[in-house]
């Protein structure tokens, strides 16, 4: 331990710190909660003297707001927005490890380790006598990005607002400006029951289900793939759940599919429901009755790259343009609120939620000195 970096010791105790997000499911309650890492982080800028409070976001969960005001006027401001949550695990995967350069441990690259790239390079900049005299620079701890982002809709209503934000998650220090939104969908086929032994006495759900299926799964998708953004690419759906039935000798009078539709720019959610319906019509299956299973509203991320402040991001962090991703984060919400935002960090997110989750030291380093360079660079 002794031999670690400060960076690195601050991402070890970060993960040392369970915060799994309560509304997901977890049999032990002492691991829930991102309490304990906003305590550990006002107790650092405590230290450092910063001016730091609480929003109140859902009981006994608060997003935590920490200021570095400028000497001079405020002309801008910038936010550092990276989630405190986590998703469910052992408690062992709460003692971190360090092999070949890595560190394991849940919330290592999700987001634990944009966290402490973004805390360490925030605190570091609080103690240089030459920092920017017009922007203040606001870090947000966030409850909830990993169920209903709820930390980043509260940010978004109550403010403050900025000239950018960057979220943190793991893209492996690429800048990412635009993602995917999301929508979920349950469709429900209604019948009448009867006796398996005289199905035509009834009407079978599962049996209207089936032409819906099948147009879902083949006709819809040739439809989407005509559509592309050119950093996301064309939408997609996923048929994620079906229902239906209860026996093999009674005739279902009920079935649900419930889908996933991952949106573009300038897809809303109502133009996703006429499409959807008028390609039943076109085929002529009747229409299915529609309801929401998420009422949250996930829209796309499609953050202008072209913004002077992203522009010196992306110098910051040696990069010539944005990405695109096809998940969904806090930026989005963000955005909602005003305030353009990116997503950027360290680690790769198809370590993000495994079961073996880790991040590369060298990246989390990367990531802490691009942040610095930014935040060093503006006015
Ligand atoms: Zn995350």
């Amino acid at each position: 331990m002794n031999r670690l970096s400060s960076l690195d010791r601050l991402l070890w105790e970060l993960v040392e710190i369970p915060s799994i997000n309560p509304s997901l499911e977890c049999k032990d309650a002492s691991l829930t909660g991102e309490e304990k890492i906003a305590q550990y982080l006002e107790g650092n800028a405590n230290s450092s003297r910063l001016e730091y409070k609480r929003m109140k976001v859902l009981p006994g969960r608060e997003n935590l707001v920490i200021r570095l005001k400028p000497s001079g006027n405020i002309k801008n401001k910038v936010m550092l927005t990276p989630h405190m949550d986590v998703v469910p695990a052992t408690p062992n995967a709460f003692v971190p490890k360090i092999k070949n350069g890595c560190l394991f441990g849940r919330g290592a690259c999700d987001t634990k380790g944009s966290i402490a790239s973004f805390f360490h390079a925030f605190l570091r900049l609080s103690k240089e006598i030459n920092r920017p005299k017009n922007t203040e620079i606001i870090f947000v701890g966030l409850v909830d990005e990993e169920f209903g982002q709820a930390g980043s809709r509260a940010l978004a209503q109550k403010g403050p607002k900025a000239d950018l934000a960057i979220a943190g998650e793991p893209t492996n220090l690429k800048v990412v400006s635009a993602h995917k939104g999301n929508l979920w969908i349950r469709l429900a086929t209604i019948g009448k029951s009867a006796h398996g032994s005289t199905p035509q006495h009834g009407s079978n759900a599962i049996n209207k289900m089936s032409p819906i299926l099948e147009a879902l799964t083949i006709e819809y998708p040739k439809l989407l793939l005509e559509r592309k953004h050119p950093l996301l690419g064309p939408p997609t759906v996923n048929i994620g759940k079906i229902q239906g039935g209860s026996q093999p000798n009674v005739v279902p009078d009920s079935c649900q599919i419930d889908i996933d539709r991952r949106t573009l720019p300038g897809e809303t959610d109502e133009s996703v429901k006429k499409e959807i319906k008028k390609l039943f019509r076109e085929l002529k299956i009747n229409c299915p009755e529609f309801s929401r299973t998420r009422t949250v509203h996930c829209p796309p991320l499609d953050t202008d790259p072209t913004l002077p402040m992203v522009q010196t991001f992306l110098k910051a962090s040696n990069r010539r343009k944005t990405i695109g991703v096809p998940y969904f984060t806090d930026a989005s919400p963000i955005s909602m609120g005003g305030t353009p935002a990116l997503v950027f960090g360290p680690g790769n997110i198809a370590q993000a939620h495994s079961k073996n989750e880790w991040v590369s030291l060298e990246e989390v380093e990367k990531a802490e000195q691009s942040i610095f360079r930014f935040l060093s660079n503006l006015e």
